[in-house]
């Protein structure tokens, strides 16, 4: 499966990712990451990179389109990926093609995480990560429980703050959002590969979307079960969800009645599954799906 998660800063495209890499068993690749260990190394790139990144503006195209051709030159790529992060303006996305094209690896999905823009900034401002594990944490919405402690050193997590997470920066990142990526909505809508999710609520039910999404059936997280049998079955999955993809069907899912209790919240989840985020008829709402205040 050779996926791309497009959505805007703080639209949940990291922690999905990890938690697509338990259960289809394939890396991702985040570009932020990337570029943040060149930065924390001190490379020649994590320099060039270092001022555009706490600028929140974004890091050269060459510069990055080199560091995802090494990437993708990786033995561990072949069973598939998830991009996140990457492409990020439509020069990217158009190097990406011919790049895969190249490779003989095509895209099967492109999947786009939809949050409304006040909770953009909440979700980015209540950020932290653990420094020594990566895990992803907001102290706002899902903080780390009682007593939690970190599976690499066995102490409390090291919560850390990510340099460009603050006031300032957040706004300039969104506002690159919407100018240089939003246009790739349309660009992979034209190319059959876009699928659209809510990617609000709890994040378990958005785990169940994007896998709908991508018509791949929910299995235990990686470390439960044999890892050879999770690969057999990531596999399939990947396959079965794959052909789904290229003929636009989304998953092996009932339509949502509309008299169910839950009919409001699941209607909304089929239609953006669909690629169409709004109600028809309903006024346009701001760019970054809600309004801007
Ligand atoms: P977020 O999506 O939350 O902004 P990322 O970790 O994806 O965070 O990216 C952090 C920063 O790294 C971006 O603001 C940008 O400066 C740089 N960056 C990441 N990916 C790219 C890319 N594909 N092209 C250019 N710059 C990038």
């Amino acid at each position: 499966m050779r996926i791309v998660l497009l959505g805007a800063p703080g639209s949940g495209k990291g922690t999905q990712a990890q938690r697509l890499v338990e259960r289809a068993g394939i890396p991702q690749i985040s570009t932020g990451d990337l570029l943040r260990a060149a930065v924390a190394r001190g490379s020649e790139l994590g320099r060039q990179a270092r001022e555009a990144m706490e600028g929140g503006r974004l890091v050269d195209d060459s510069l990055v389109l080199g560091m995802i051709r090494e990437r993708l030159g990786e033995p561990d790529t072949r069973r598939g990926f998830i991009l996140d992060g990457f492409p990020r303006n439509l020069a990217q996305a158009h190097a990406l093609e011919r790049l895969l094209e190249a490779l003989q690896q095509p895209l099967d999905a492109v999947v786009q995480l939809e949050v409304d823009y006040r909770e953009l900034v909440r979700r980015i401002s209540g950020r932290r990560t653990c420094a020594d594990c990566g895990r992803v944490f907001n102290m706002l919405t899902s903080p780390p429980a009682a007593g939690e402690l970190c599976p690499k050193t066995a102490a409390p997590h090291r919560l850390t703050q990510r340099p460009d997470d603050n006031e300032a920066t957040v706004t300039e990142r969104l506002r690159v959002y919407d100018e240089k990526t939003r246009p790739l909505i349309d660009f992979y809508r034209a190319r059959g590969l876009l699928r659209v999710i809510d990617a609000e609520g709890h994040v378990d039910e958005v785990t169940r979307r994007l896998a709908r999404a991508l018509g791949a059936p929910l299995r235990a997280p990686r470390r439960t079960r044999g890892a050879g049998t999770v690969k057999a079955a990531a596999s399939k999955r990947a396959s079965a969800g794959a052909a789904r993809a290229r003929s636009g069907r989304t998953a092996r899912r009932k339509r949502p009645s509309l008299r169910s209790s839950r009919s409001k919240a699941a209607a909304k989840t089929a239609r953006v599954a669909r690629g169409k985020s709004r109600r028809p008829g309903s006024s346009g709402r701001g760019r970054l799906k809600g309004k801007r205040r």
